[in-house]
């Protein structure tokens, strides 16, 4: 069976400014959408829910929000700009790179990441990478006119949205992880035509480039049988990225399984049957101990639960240009469905692993 993903869906949840911390404008677009087949709240950390089904087991599926980002930390009487990293920045990535930011009344505001010319850097400079702290925006405004639309503390990204590079290769900022809180809702909007028993949980998790604080929150409201996490792994195809460290992984074979002891092992074992049965590839990405997604703290969420990881493989994670292929998307879908439709009925304690 063939499955379209909505690209234009993803194009625009892309396009939102979401760092974490200020994930606000990602999670309406995807509680809109969600809307269209499924019952959405929210709590008061801002983590989004969208189910479908009324039966059990419950299946958690969780996709962050968040992507990496910016704050503004100090402007100088001039006007430039000092920032917070918001995540796991490369400095290197930032340099001369176009901004936005977002301002006090819903607007952007663009500006510009500056550092001195390689004509004035000193040969010793010219050696070392560049830190955070050395470099700043220019927004082309007065510091009290960037202190009228910006407040200390407002969040920017880099000035990116997503294109297709082919028919199937996408580039983008915040694929990591807007791709999975993307692929949660296609495969609870797949799953609606057609519900099974298994009641759907698909949940927008914030904040989880700083620590997985939205997973922790909302796995225990959830309080589900079993889970998935959904994320971006680091895919080893280009050069430079070490196989014999992180593994064999490439765009464009399939959806990544981990498997470690952050992994339940029924599930996993499931998830690989059901691959093979439904005719889609996967990989395996052995992680030997948490994983740093939203399943670590989920699988350690109240008495335990059940959990797997589902990984689009991705290139260049953590800059402008993060890669996809959309054929690894659409297939963690078909597997995420077909895996929900399986598991209707079973209860918690057939996932007991030994
Ligand atoms: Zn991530």
């Amino acid at each position: 069976m063939e499955y379209g993903i909505n690209r234009d869906f993803l194009l625009k949840l892309l396009s939102q400014i979401g760092p974490s911390g200020n994930e606000r404008n990602a999670s309406r677009l995807w509680q809109e959408e969600a809307k269209k087949f499924a019952k959405v709240y929210t709590d008061t950390h801002g983590n989004a829910y969208a189910e479908v089904g009324k039966g059990s087991p419950i299946l958690m599926l969780a996709g962050h929000i968040d992507e990496i980002g910016l704050m503004v930390r100090y402007v100088d009487e001039n006007g430039f700009v000092y920032l917070a990293p918001v995540g796991g920045w490369d400095p290197q990535v930032l340099v001369g790179q176009r901004v936005r930011f977002l301002t006090k009344d819903g607007d952007v505001l663009k500006g510009v990441v500056g550092r001195k010319p390689i004509h004035v850097l000193r040969p010793e400079e010219r050696e070392r990478a560049v830190k955070i702290e050395e470099l700043f925006v220019d927004f082309g405004l007065s510091k009290d006119e960037i202190l009228k639309r910006l407040d200390i503390g407002a969040y920017g990204v880099l000035d990116w949205d997503g294109e297709m590079l082919t028919q199937e290769r996408l580039v983008s900022r915040a694929l990591d992880d807007r791709i999975g809180a993307f692929v949660v809702l296609e495969a609870l909007r797949m799953y609606a035509k057609e519900p099974a028993d298994t009641r759907m949980v698909a949940v927008a998790t914030v904040q989880e480039e700083i620590g997985l604080r939205g997973a922790r929150t909302s796995a225990f409201a959830v309080n589900p049988d079993i889970a998935i996490a959904v994320d971006v792994t680091v895919s080893t195809d280009y050069p430079g990225v070490p196989k014999h460290q992180i593994g064999d992984i490439a765009l464009g074979k399939g959806p990544v399984l981990a498997i470690g002891p952050n992994i339940n092992p029924v599930i996993f074992n499931l998830l690989r049957e059901i691959a093979e049965d439904e005719g889609i590839d996967v990989q395996i990405e052995a992680i030997s101990r948490g994983t740093p997604t939203d399943a670590n703290l989920i699988q350690i969420t109240r008495e335990g639960i059940p959990t797997a990881l589902i990984s689009i493989p991705c290139r260049y994670l953590h800059s402008p240009s993060e890669t996809v292929d959309l054929r690894d998307v659409e297939s963690a879908v078909r597997l995420i469905v077909a895996f929900a439709r399986r598991v209707s009925g079973i209860r918690k304690e057939d996932f007991k692993p030994w």
